[in-house]
């Protein structure tokens, strides 16, 4: 049954917030998204988010966080910088430091100001590539942080957290979502909705969850 309150959700126009989208709308009677303008490599996927937010019929705030890129440049805003998977360790190029930090801060200011108690994020700390801040215990903390500094009751929930990108297509699929998160949706490098470019780390993380979730999927039906 949906609970007669109002989420949240942190919403980039990729698979992940995307299928978030669609779990709060299962929750909540009242749901709205905010996404992070920071100068993204592809204005792309603000349009994505843009058009997601309008047919869904849901009320999309877009805040300007530009500074972020003035703080790290990294692959995402900075062109000169490869995609490319960390190695031995390291953390991938696209690495923003903080980033959640900032993003859960700010979203929880705006869920204030429109009375909205849950807060919805698609980090997930199966897939985390080394990103502390998508971490469980960080998102926990944050939680308590978040309370402690406005005085609020704010519930975060993260329904990707312990899912990986096979079941994550499997929850879109319960959620009556998976052709509209596979066809919609852009979480490639390089701004190619759908199916993406099938190159970069993005779209293979994405397709080998896709294509492991599909056969699962057959054998259940065979
Ligand atoms: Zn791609």
């Amino acid at each position: 049954m949906k609970q007669r309150e109002k989420a949240v959700v942190v919403f980039s126009g990729g698979q992940d917030s995307t299928t978030c989208t669609f779990w709060a709308l299962k929750h909540y009677e009242e749901v709205e998204l905010v996404t992070f303008d920071y100068n993204q490599r592809h204005n792309e996927e603000l349009d994505v988010a843009r058009e997601i937010a309008d047919d869904l019929g849901l009320k999309h705030h877009v805040l300007d966080m530009s500074l972020i890129s003035q703080l790290a440049p990294n692959a995402l805003t900075d062109e000169s910088i490869e995609v490319k998977d960390g190695e031995d360790g390291e953390l991938p190029s696209t690495f923003v430091p903080g980033r959640n930090l900032l993003f859960l801060s700010f979203a929880s200011i705006l869920a204030k100001q429109i009375g909205a108690r849950h807060i919805v994020t698609g980090v997930c700390e199966t897939d985390f590539s080394g990103y502390p801040d998508c971490r469980d215990v960080f998102i926990k903390s944050m939680n308590v942080t978040l309370n402690l500094s406005m005085d609020e009751t704010f519930v975060v929930h993260t329904p990707l957290m312990w899912l990986d990108k096979k079941e994550t297509w499997q929850l879109a699929d319960e959620l009556d979502a998976f052709e509209y998160v596979r066809d919609r949706t852009l979480t490639c490098y390089h701004g190619v909705r759908g199916y993406g470019c099938g190159e970069c780390p993005s779209c293979r993380l994405r397709q080998n969850g896709l294509d492991a979730y599909l056969a699962e999927r057959q054998e259940e039906h065979a």
